[in-house]
């Protein structure tokens, strides 16, 4: 199909500088946890995305000195020649495609804790950083910034060697260049401070280095926090943020412009829980009105005709996009060629932005299971492997893991009979996605329903059976499939039990009227009482959103939390407006808290860190530590198990145990997939459905192939020879 036509604005050239885009499409700099030192991730995540129709793609921030050094997250480097070498691994593969690639240059002062380099970093005035509170700077002198500004120019010339065509100064997040610019962190009284002039100084001055240096091969853009949202504290968009927009205009090929700091970078990253798409408009659409350049802005623009009416309004030039270009690599050509329904909606769950936060390990994205993989496995997120087989696949439970299981085993070929005894496709996700905030989760279900209903119609012997009678064991034996997956989920435990004791707690029964399960609210069939005891062991988003839906609805919510209530929300950036919430809606918080027993309506509870301070030997039987006297009763009407999920294993169990069988039934093997394996994140199970559905003729399936490491190798060459072809399973 050939693409709407009201779409075309979005598929313009625009000029940048010495360089011209090829559309409006821009995946701006974002996270992966590839840096430099993992060049072949790096080189094949970023372009698998000009293969998929983005104009311009960017590294993540990309430290220019070890005086930079953001470990123990991951940032890019260009240090050196090692690093202009493997980020050229990048920007040759992206200009394969006609794309431009672009370079984050970073300096992040007292942010940035340089726990790798032990380098002191240097800032505009001493500060402990309010994002790392241990890691102060040194205040710089006229010395210091004309060497600080030379990194940047060195770095610049770098980037140019290893094939960059966009260079940025980058200071969205309260990077260097804006604590510069903001008197929260700029206290000083030379030609660098004071006026808007002065705090602009050092930003305008590096600019126009960078340009003299890079200008005629390279365009050169900045990322710009265009209002902090602290208010005369800081930067403002009508007051120092035009001004400075104004001053820094003529040096720039390309404005990037966001808003927030880098403490609650959810402001700029926002989580779906809190901000819908588009949701700094109303602060970037500013800089167009003082701006001579292109001016492009993110927030998580995935719908082409909200991108349409964005550019047509003049708000922006062009659409800036890092989530929903994770999730969707493919989504300019998908608008290209009119197939807006094969889109795979960013769901804003931030889970992403969860692996850098923790920092280390590959990012992982909860739609697209292929992303990261792209280079270790060979996944392409929209080519796959012809099937290996003619085998039948039954395939039990159409929940994040059985779904996406199902529909990469049809687009290889296979029939597969999809089954569950729901009456939609997306299990737990059906349910999650009624909590406050998460209804966007639901583009999880959505895209796998679209895909499998095409896929069916185009593959006439599969089938998806939706309030099928529950199945069997007999039943899989008997159903005359050759392979059997079972993805039956995970459900909450009835019985108190949970990570901290691994043993029920005594008196918990969700069979009494006054304790529920999450399933049990969400089936809606227990009455809930006024007064809501919630007792949590989990440290993710089943807690505080159960919370927030039973305080809406009326009732007085107290948590009585085992767990850091909420804990992982930091990494996914919901946590700062979810304790607002909790606050705003008077949620009552009794962190460090576990419970030791229960009965119909009462529960006693105990601090977590009472008593016992003193370990000591004290012979067999006797506990090392004094006794916790800490113990006392609350009351409920209703008591919420949020205390630990087990898998729904009968069945694969029951499979499992009549082995002897299988073959007499024709069946060659039987595998299980996500919760029903071990409960775990939604964007794992998915992944795990995935990888099954491409491993499936392996020998040993269940079990996942080794992927391709990127490490160094003693007595080796840093990348063994021959092995740095990017190659997609096809
Ligand atoms: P996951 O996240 O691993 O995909 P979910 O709990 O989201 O797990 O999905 C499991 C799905 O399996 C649910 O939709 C549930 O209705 C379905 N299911 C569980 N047991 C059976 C069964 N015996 N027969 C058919 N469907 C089942
Ligand atoms: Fe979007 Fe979630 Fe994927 Fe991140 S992990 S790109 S927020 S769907």
């Amino acid at each position: 199909m050939a693409r709407d036509p009201k779409y075309d604005i979005l598929f313009e050239p625009i000029k940048i500088g010495p360089k011209t885009l090829r559309n409006r499409f821009y995946q701006v700099p974002h996270c992966i946890g590839a840096g430099s030192d993992k060049p072949g991730f790096q080189a094949a995540h970023r372009s698998i995305k000009a293969e998929g129709g983005w104009g311009g793609i960017n590294t993540e921030y990309c430290s220019i000195h070890p005086e930079s050094d953001d470990t123990h997250r991951v940032s890019a480097r260009i240090w050196d020649d090692g690093d202009i070498r493997n980020l050229s691994a990048m920007t040759e593969h992206i200009h394969k495609h006609g794309s431009l690639a672009g370079v984050e240059m970073w300096y992040g002062a007292s942010h940035a804790p340089c726990m790798e380099s032990r380098c002191t970093p240097r800032g505009p005035s001493q500060y402990a950083s309010e994002f790392e509170m241990q890691t102060y700077c040194h205040e710089m002198d006229q010395d210091d910034i004309n060497e600080v500004q030379q990194f940047y120019v060195e770095a610049a010339k770098r980037s140019r060697d290893a094939g960059f065509d966009i260079i940025y100064v980058y200071g969205g997040h309260s990077y260097l260049p804006l604590q510069f610019l903001s008197p929260y962190y700029n206290k000083r009284t030379d030609k660098y401070g004071g006026s808007i002039e002065n705090r602009a100084r050092f930003w305008v001055e590096t600019l126009e280095k960078v340009k003299n240096a890079v200008g005629d091969d390279c365009a050169i853009a900045t990322r710009f926090a265009c209002d902090t949202l602290y208010g005369e504290d800081s930067i403002e968009i009508e007051r120092d943020g035009l001004k400075f927009v104004e001053l820094a205009d003529p040096f720039i090929d390309l404005w990037d412009v966001n808003i927030g700091d880098i403490a609650e970078w959810g402001e700029d990253a926002g989580p779906s829980r809190f901000y819908q798409q588009g949701h700094q408009l109303t602060w970037q659409k500013f800089v167009k009105t003082v701006s001579k350049k292109p001016v492009l802005g993110v927030g998580r623009f995935t719908d082409p005709e909200k991108m349409t009416e964005v550019i047509r309004s003049g708000q922006l030039d062009i659409i800036g996009a890092a989530r929903p270009s994770i999730s969707d690599p493919f989504l300019p050509n998908k608008i290209d060629e009119g197939r807006v329904d094969d889109v795979r909606v960013c769901i804003g769950c931030n889970v992403c932005i969860s692996r850098w936060e923790i920092g280390g390990p590959p990012f992982i994205c909860t739609q697209n299971a292929t992303a990261g993989e792209e280079y270790r496995r060979g996944w392409h997120p929209e080519k796959f492997p012809k099937a290996g087989s003619e085998d039948s696949i039954l395939v039990v439970g159409a929940g994040p893991s059985g779904g996406e299981c199902a529909r990469v085993l049809m687009e290889r070929g296979y029939t597969v009979h999809l089954v569950d005894q729901a009456e939609k496709i997306g299990g737990y996700v059906n349910d999650v996605a009624t909590l406050p905030g998460l209804g966007e989760w639901s583009y999880h279900r959505d895209y796998r329903e679209t895909q499998l209903e095409k896929l069916v119609k185009k593959n006439k012997n599969s089938q998806i059976a939706l309030s099928a009678k529950p199945l069997t064991v007999d039943d899989c034996l008997e159903y005359g499939a050759d392979k059997v997956v079972i993805a039956t989920g995970s459900s909450w435990n009835t019985d108190g039990t949970n990570a901290a004791t691994h043993d029920p707690i005594p008196g918990i029964d969700a069979s009494l009227p006054t304790h529920v399960t999450p399933e049990q609210i969400f089936a809606g069939k227990k009455e809930i009482g006024k007064n809501v005891v919630i007792l949590n062991y989990d440290p993710y988003y089943m807690a505080p959103s159960l919370a927030e839906k039973l305080a809406g609805d009326g009732h007085d919510v107290t948590v009585v939390s085992a767990a850091p209530f909420g804990h992982y929300m930091h990494f996914t950036l919901e946590a700062p407006n979810m304790h607002r919430r909790m606050h705003e809606m008077h949620v009552n918080i009794l962190g460090d808290t576990a419970a030791s027993r229960a009965e119909a309506n009462r529960l006693e509870i105990y601090d977590v860190y009472g008593d016992g301070s003193v370990r000591e030997y004290r012979g067999p039987g006797k506990l090392p530590r004094n006794e916790n006297k800490t113990h006392r009763w609350i009351e409920f009407d209703t008591l919420v198990l949020v205390t630990g999920r087990h898998s729904n294993d009968e069945l694969y169990r029951g499979l499992k145990a009549r082995k002897d069988e299988w073959k007499d039934n024709g069946i060659k093997d039987v595998y299980v997939i996500g919760d029903a394996w071990a409960p775990k994140l939604i964007a794992d199970a998915t992944f795990e459905g995935h990888r099954l559905a491409r491993e499936i003729e392996e020998k040993r399936a269940q079990y996942p192939k080794p992927y391709r490491r990127e490490v160094a190798t003693w007595g080796a060459p840093h990348m063994p020879g021959g092995e740095y072809e990017i190659e997609y399973q096809n």
